[in-house]
């Protein structure tokens, strides 16, 4: 398989027909957060495009960096985090964007559902003033339309008798309709870029069908890109058309999902998928990958995945693997990939 050095101008996930406006391209973006024990590389050299209507999949474990990577694209990382590198969208540079620039990208042109709703949502504010207020700053509707807005929004994410619950605070609602708060906040200024970090996570399979089947219907009717962080695999499998799979702060595997899940590889996608169930294939036992994650702020020298790697030599312990593009679209970041494919059946 031929393969060149992905960069900043060879990005995977480019086709020929996006229309270049509403594409977001992120490049060599790093995040480094300062703590009086060291300096965190939270994310590095994490580059990517979205073209309008395309859902991307972020997958990997807790702390790999994904809600990082969400929150550096719109400069919601905490005070003590330097974020680097390039994020423009519709022909703006949002790395240094100004306050009030920002301000107006976010909500209305890109908006954010966070995994924490009851930290995400003003505890002191009725859910019909949280999404009132989206409203007013992102849409011309008068008070009338605005109120019925905000029913049809909250029908819309699943909430019975909605008109009845405007008036309620967030404390008032379960945890999975607090969540569902949340994504009728963040449709609200019918965004045309929407980052989702685990939106489903605490709701019932019911539930997340729901939501997932509304988010598919609105990235249909609005051409909505999507960025969906999640670790379920099987959503990743339903929704996606893109996987990027991270670990330890790099993306180290990415391309269309269909090609991802039937060939990984890179050793650590092969694991993650070797973990998961199928139906309605032979039986064969599930894979675990040995070993924990590394700690960020003392990265082993190399290959970040070389002390759970079974495939590991003196080269992966020594250099850091380079994000090589490949014919497909694909991605991968492993100094031995062409020895290990794996097919897989889809069944
Ligand atoms: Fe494993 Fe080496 Fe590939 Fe890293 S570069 S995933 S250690 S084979």
């Amino acid at each position: 398989m031929h393969a060149t050095e992905a960069s900043g101008h060879d990005l995977p996930g480019k086709a020929p027909d996006a229309r270049d406006d509403d594409t977001l391209r992120v490049r060599n973006l790093n995040t480094l957060i300062h703590t009086p024990r060291g300096t965190i590389k939270a994310i590095q050299d994490i580059s990517f495009e979205l073209r309008p209507g395309e859902i991307l999949g972020l997958v990997g474990e807790s702390g790999s960096g994904k809600s990082v990577t969400l929150r550096s694209l719109l400069r919601l990382m905490p005070g003590a985090a330097q974020v680097s590198g390039s994020v423009t969208w519709r022909g703006r540079e949002l790395i240094d964007a100004s306050p009030q620039e920002l301000q107006r990208t976010r909500g209305g042109e890109i908006a954010m559902i966070f995994q924490e709703p009851m930290i995400a949502l003003n505890p002191v504010l009725t859910v019909h003033r949280q999404i009132d207020e989206t409203l007013r700053a992102h849409t011309r509707l008068n008070g009338g339309q605005r109120l019925e807005r905000t029913v049809e929004l909250l029908t819309q994410v699943g909430i019975p008798d909605a008109r009845r619950r405007l008036q309620n605070y967030p404390h008032e609602f379960s945890g999975g309709m607090r969540q569902r708060v949340m994504i009728a906040i963040a449709l609200a200024g019918e965004p045309s870029l929407l980052l989702a970090d685990e939106p489903t996570t605490a709701l019932d399979v019911t539930i997340q069908q729901q939501i997932l089947n509304l988010l598919l219907s609105l990235r249909d009717r609005l051409h909505m890109g999507i960025i969906f962080v999640t670790h379920d695999l099987g959503v990743v499998a339903q929704l996606c058309d893109r996987v990027a799979v991270m670990y330890a702060g790099r993306i180290v595997e990415s391309g269309e999902v269909g090609a991802v899940f039937a060939a990984p590889l890179h050793p650590y996608t092969q694991g993650l998928m070797g973990s998961v169930p199928r139906v309605g294939v032979e039986r064969t036992p599930l894979l675990s990958i040995e070993g924990t994650p590394p700690s960020l702020l003392n990265p082993p020298p190399g290959c970040s995945f070389n002390p759970r790697c079974v495939y590991a030599t003196d080269l992966c312990r020594r250099q850091v693997p380079p994000l090589l593009s490949l014919a497909g679209n694909r991605s991968v970041a492993c100094h031995h990939y062409q020895h290990l494919v794996k097919t897989r059946s889809l069944s």
